[in-house]
């Protein structure tokens, strides 16, 4: 790689001209540093200082140019988990001129995507974090296609599932260790910095405690356009009929385990009569695992990262995330928020176990295994009788500096996070049966995204007063342009009539296009009707320009 990169560029002095003369070119989007992009034209970074560099010029650019408030707290965050004070960018600045003491510039030819992987031992923050926030990032800037380089910043070596990274573009990540083989002051002739955060769907709890985002941005079908591509590139073929059903479950072999797994497999191969099968990170190739997860019809799993698998299932499909004693299933939804995303189409089950007897704790652990032996003895027993872990945050690191990895530091989270547990296999198929009532089977791949309906067109009021205290108002629309190219079960129109300066109104469903209010229509007084279509009852149009109507 190295010997790639170093090849002096088509024509070197011309590029060092390049920067000398014109200096760093910086334009993003993004109104705060929690959702901006910059893109960067020869945007440098020393290996020795370990700081981003940008030259000034006369024809530099720097927008937004925000002073100083670029450090509050900073230009932007380098990963996809939301300001957190660990995953910041920002750059220092010199005179183009300062170049002619410098190093002598290496050039990146490649488009650059700058970013920091978050957690990259961790699959689920491998995928929530790092693999779909590129994948959309990269589809949203047409000149980072698969020639363009990724860089990772975050300062971890490669970790287990670098082949994911690698799927993303056709050549080889870097990591931030290898740059410094590269050159002393290396310059990137184009390149994004910044990740997109439209497809993220939780939140881990640096702030407030962990949850879905409030503001849920990303359907099921961006996630399977995702996952198609991945498992193109995996070369793992969708089977469009596969011959038989059956169940995957996924296993854990070092902690968090099932401890009755065979009973366990064989009671659901027995209740729904299909071949089930295990499967773990640690004995199946990913693509093993992939293949298996597209095609089944039930994915069972302890609480934990590997079911972020889930976003390979078929639509249909069930997902049962079992949760260990004392571990309430509302408080750690990452799973549930993925299966049950608009559009995701997996039912969602979730078992805990109530029974302290079938739990098995490991107090003599380390403390980051969940162990609590370190802690004053009164702690250790308040945690030994607790039936539910308080909700709590996922602690930063309070010295700063490198990022934390999670798992969130919180030692009775971790104690009843890394439980054994005896799962009570009449308890979770009870559990499984009051969703499953039949054979769980996945659906046939058709496209059923929902379409909502225009604006209703050329309204209009007429209208009849009767005496001094009688009136009416007929008022009638045509359908919205797109219904007539669509078959739509359920057509119906929703008109609010409010007296002109008046806050309440009064709303009707309707499911003609005219219709003639009487109730409560007072004459020589002006209405305000606003008109709406609604399809399958459950998708609501816009509403057209309010319509005036003086009786
Ligand atoms: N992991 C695994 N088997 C195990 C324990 C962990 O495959 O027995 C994987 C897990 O899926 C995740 C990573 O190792 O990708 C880190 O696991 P950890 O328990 O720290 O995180 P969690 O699963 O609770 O998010």
């Amino acid at each position: 790689q190295s010997r790639e990169l170093a090849q002096v560029h088509t024509d070197y002095h011309a590029a060092l001209r390049a920067l000398v003369e014109d200096g760093t070119r910086m334009v993003c989007t993004g109104r705060m540093h929690t959702d901006r992009i910059c893109r960067f034209e020869s945007l440098c970074y020393s290996t020795e200082a370990e700081e981003f560099i940008y030259f000034h010029s006369n024809s530099s650019v720097m927008l937004p140019n925000l002073g100083s408030r670029r450090f509050q707290p900073a230009l932007l965050d380098l990963s996809a988990v939301e300001d957190h004070n660990t995953q910041y960018f920002n750059f220092v600045e010199l005179p183009a001129a300062a170049l002619k003491f410098m190093p002598k510039p290496v050039f990146v030819p490649d488009v650059a995507l700058i970013i920091n992987r978050f957690n990259p031992d961790n699959l689920m923050h491998v995928f929530h974090d790092d693999l779909l926030p590129i994948y959309y990032t990269m589809e949203q800037f047409s000149d980072l296609d698969v020639e363009a380089r990724l860089f990772f910043m975050e300062g971890w070596s490669e970790g287990v599932h670098f082949d994911l990274y690698k799927l993303l573009s056709n050549k080889q990540p870097l990591l931030r260790e290898q740059l410094k083989t590269l050159g002393r002051l290396l310059c990137f002739t184009k390149s994004y910095v910044g990740l997109s955060k439209i497809t993220t769907w939780y939140q881990y709890g640096f702030v407030q405690p962990q949850g879905p985002k409030a503001n849920i941005l990303v359907s099921g079908n961006e996630i399977r356009q995702f996952t198609k591509s991945m498992m193109q590139k995996l070369n793992v073929s969708l089977e469009e009929s596969s011959s038989e059903e059956y169940i995957v479950v996924f296993s854990r072999t070092i902690n968090r385990l099932i401890l009755n797994e065979a009973e366990l497999i064989l009671a659901l191969a027995q209740e729904f009569q299909m071949k089930t099968i295990t499967v773990s990170l640690e004995e199946h190739s990913f693509s093993d695992i992939v293949r298996l997860i597209s095609n089944a019809s039930m994915l069972v799993s302890m609480h934990g990262a590997q079911l972020v698998m889930s976003l390979f299932l078929p639509r249909g499909a069930t997902v049962v995330e079992l949760f260990p004693y004392a571990i309430n299933p509302d408080h750690y939804t990452p799973y549930k928020t993925l299966a049950t995303l608009p559009g995701m189409e997996l039912q969602y089950i979730a078992w805990q176990n109530t029974d302290r007897e079938d739990t098995v704790t490991y107090p003599d652990r380390p403390w980051d295994q969940g162990g609590i032996a370190h802690l004053d003895k009164a702690e250790q027993e308040r945690i030994m009788k607790s039936t539910e872990v308080p909700r709590h945050l996922c602690c930063r690191n309070p010295e700063g500096g490198a990022p934390p990895p999670p798992p969130c530091r919180n030692p009775e989270w971790l104690f009843r996070a890394y439980q054994d547990t005896k799962v009570n296999i009449p308890s979770l198929i009870r559990v499984i049966r009051q969703t499953v009532k039949s054979k769980p089977r996945p659906k046939k791949q058709t496209w059923s995204g929902s379409l909502y309906p225009g604006k209703v067109r050329d309204a209009k009021c007429q209208a009849f007063v009767q005496g001094t205290s009688e009136a009416k108002l007929a008022v009638s629309w045509q359908i919205p342009w797109n219904l007539k190219y669509l078959k739509v079960r359920e057509v119906t129109y929703e008109v609010w009539i409010q007296e002109q300066g008046e806050n309440t109104y009064m709303p009707y469903i309707l499911s003609h296009q005219n219709h003639t209010f009487s109730e409560n229509i007072k004459p020589f007084t002006v209405y305000l009707v606003w008109i709406r279509c609604i399809f399958n009852k459950n998708l609501l149009g816009p509403f057209a320009d309010v319509l005036l109507c003086s009786t």
